[in-house]
């Protein structure tokens, strides 16, 4: 499910997912999100577009293991810039103020309480989104 976090005095509004944007890297290199409630199946498409038709449980298992991961939406503290970011594997760095480290990145479903990176109020504690 997802919260919407809004602040008023700005206007400034974000979603979060609690399950984040899970992934997993086809054979072009690319991500490709997958989510509830096909998530495992759209994962399998990719699993067979890597290995063929047939293949055995270990190699799908490798697939899973090396290629897969979660991209959840962060929020930039500085400049208010909502991107995917999988702490694991990307930069952390936002790629549009260029002006963060780690602690600077907000989870976007995490975003309530926290100062708004626009006005620096404090943001909501969130309304209930959709879901999933
Ligand atoms: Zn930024
Ligand atoms: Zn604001």
């Amino acid at each position: 499910m997802s919260l919407i976090f809004t602040f008023e005095q700005c206007g400034f509004s974000v979603e979060g997912w609690d399950e984040g944007n899970p992934y997993i890297i086809n054979s072009k290199g690319k991500r490709v999100y997958c989510y509830h409630p096909s998530l495992e199946t759209e994962m399998e498409q990719v699993v067979v577009e890597l290995l063929g038709p047939i293949y055995t449980e270990q190699a799908r298992n490798e697939v899973l293991a090396t290629r897969t991961g979660n991209a959840a939406d962060h929020v930039c503290m500085h400049c208010g810039n909502i991107f995917k970011l999988d702490p694991k594997h990307d930069p952390m760095q936002c790629p549009k103020c260029r002006q963060w480290e780690a602690a600077d990145a907000v989870k976007a479903f995490e975003m309530g309480g926290m100062p708004c990176p626009k006005c620096h109020g404090t943001m909501s504690e969130g309304a209930m989104g959709a879901i999933s």
